[in-house]
């Protein structure tokens, strides 16, 4: 969405818009010439209209209109535009009310010409506060290093994909804010308070002190957790939990490692896919996966086979569905084109050479089925790399149990593989029937709600009847209450944003797991959601131990 902006030279802006012009006539006319043995005369005609449109006496007069009260280029355009799509699209004739995307296009192709002219002298301010009416994975890293301090979405909840990225990289963000006037913001100081999911436009000179000194008390909390970093994840009786990292992004690598992260219990695949432009070939995997597996070794680095679909989407291999977090998603994808699967672990299988601390992570598994045509697709990528000489042993595999079906076929799929690791984020998602990327139900998506503590505790029961291992890599684990609640549970490691880590193991430091069973005892017999959440926020209080204790809603981070 183009904002809109004043401009004072009102000259150049229309001069600007004059080569956009320009530029798109010449495409259209290109394009015209390169169809010409395709296509018939009369659909050949439709670049003809395109040009009238154009025209001073169309479109193009109308923008320098705007212009001319003042509005930059780009504003003027969408304003334009979006008049003349309303008015097409409001027409009976089915003929006419096709031009409304004739129109968009031609918008579009405009934009394109004054973005590129000015994407290359755009600079990005100090403090940097992006807000966008769909924020994407490819945007986070858009903006230079150390100058990013404040994200806002239209869209989108605090469990969307994005919105977990940006969680772990440590940046405020508010998503849903689904009132923001956004293209009228630009330019304007603010506040981003990504605790409560509040947004502070012009604020005041007493709200800026107050924030200021907000700012300054999380850096000196941050300060302090430091020291935490040598120290073991043990509670004050002595129950050692291990504390893992989630890594996506490159820069996910130092901040775990700083934080003293004890491996990676979920690195998401399909962050480095989602940044790409294309497939990344088995070569180009191999190096990222090596760079990981190198960067953690020996401590384990567990990676998600491609988990894309849902709200994770690749611009060059776009899937487009009415229910997209029922659809097409994670191994279902995958199964479904063994080319993708095979590349991808034939990559991390080569990148393990001689590292040998790889493990396999399978996404969205609803079933034994699934796993097993999986594991034969995993066990033939195997095969080929040892045929090709690269000397790796069998890594261990891994269920992510994010369905409810799973939950259910917990001891069987357990039985075939090595570990189990909890998804909370889409296990909540699925057991509510809550879209987790859905501002509008965002306040009734509750981890803590006891359908999903009941569900947690049955996986850990039977994975441990397996003899199996079992972790939870959902943001949940990066809830320092939620994480007395998980250890108390039996998990046997947490794996979270590095953002929380050091929260998290203050915190269970600070508590002996023999009272944190009975917390749990207690608060499993509760029915209620929210007699849940302040049951726990009382008793952790009675402990001292709020300090920790986010008063993040879920709505926001
Ligand atoms: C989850 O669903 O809890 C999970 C860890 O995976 P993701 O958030 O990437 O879907
Ligand atoms: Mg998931």
């Amino acid at each position: 969405m183009v904002p809109d902006k004043s401009v004072d030279d009102i000259d150049a802006e229309i001069k600007l818009f004059k080569t956009a012009l320009e530029g798109v006539r010449a495409d259209m006319r290109n394009l015209s010439t390169k169809l010409a043995t395709q296509l018939r005369p009369e659909e050949r005609a439709l670049f003809d209209v395109y040009q009238m449109m154009l025209d001073d006496a169309s479109l193009g007069n109308e923008v320098k209109t705007v212009i001319k009260t003042g509005q930059w280029a780009q504003g003027a355009l969408r304003q334009v535009v979006s008049d003349h799509v309303n008015r097409f699209e409001l027409m009976d004739d089915a003929y006419l009310r096709e031009r409304a995307s004739d129109v968009r296009d031609l918008g579009r192709r405009l934009l394109a010409y004054l973005q590129e002219d000015r994407s290359t002298n755009l600079v990005y301010p100090d403090n940097t506060i992006l807000i966008s009416e769909e924020l994407t994975a490819t945007m986070l890293g858009e903006v230079p290093e150390g100058k990013l301090v404040g994200l806002v979405s239209v869209l989108g909840s605090g469990n969307s994909h994005v919105a977990i990225l940006a969680r772990a990289m440590g940046i405020p963000t508010v998503m849903g804010l689904v009132d923001l006037p956004y293209s009228k913001v630009d330019g304007i100081d603010m506040i981003v308070d990504g605790h409560r999911g509040e947004v502070f436009t012009n604020p005041s000179e007493v709200l800026r002190k107050q924030y200021a000194e907000v700012v300054e008390e999380e850096k000196q909390l941050a300060l302090g957790l430091d020291s935490l970093r040598e120290l073991p994840c043990v509670t004050t009786d002595g129950h050692r939990v291990p504390l893992l990292v989630n890594t996506g992004l490159l820069a996910d690598v130092a901040r775990a490692q700083q934080r003293g992260a004890e491996g990676v219990g979920l690195y998401r695949t399909e962050v480095p896919f989602m940044i790409n432009q294309r497939f990344p070939s088995e070569k180009e995997q191999l190096a990222i996966y090596r760079e990981q597996l190198q960067a953690f070794h020996p401590l384990p680095v567990t990676m998600r086979s491609l988990d894309i679909g849902g709200d994770k989407s690749l611009s060059y291999f776009p899937i487009k569905e009415d229910n997209p977090f029922l659809g097409w998603r994670g191994i279902r994808v995958t199964l479904d084109h063994p080319e993708i699967f095979l590349v991808q672990t034939r990559a991390m299988l080569k990148a393990s050479e001689g590292l040998n601390n790889l493990r396999i992570l399978l996404p969205m598994i609803s079933g034994t089925h699934e796993l097993e045509e999986a594991l034969h697709l995993i066990h033939r990528a195997w095969g080929e790399v040892r045929d090709e000489g690269a000397d790796v042993p069998m890594p261990p595999i891994g269920v992510m149990i994010e369905i409810p079906a799973a939950v259910y076929q917990a001891k069987e799929l357990a039985r075939q593989v090595d570990f189990l690791s909890v998804g909370s984020n889409d296990l909540t998602q699925y057991l509510l029937a809550v879209d987790r990327n859905n501002p509008r139900v965002a306040d009734l998506y509750d981890y803590l709600h006891p359908a999903v503590l009941q569900a947690l505790q049955h996986v850990v029961r039977d994975a441990h009847a397996e003899g199996k291992p079992v972790s939870i890599c959902g943001e949940m684990a990066g809830d320092p209450a939620a994480a007395v609640l998980l250890m108390a549970m039996g998990f046997d490691s947490l794996s979270m944003n590095a953002t929380n880590l050091p929260k998290v193991k203050w915190m269970l430091r600070q508590v002996e797991l023999s009272m944190a069973k009975d917390l749990l005892a207690e608060l499993m017999t509760i029915d209620n959601p929210q007699v849940i959440h302040s049951s726990l926020q009382l008793a952790l209080k009675n402990l001292g131990l709020t300090r920790m204790i986010n008063p993040a809603s879920a709505k926001t981070l």
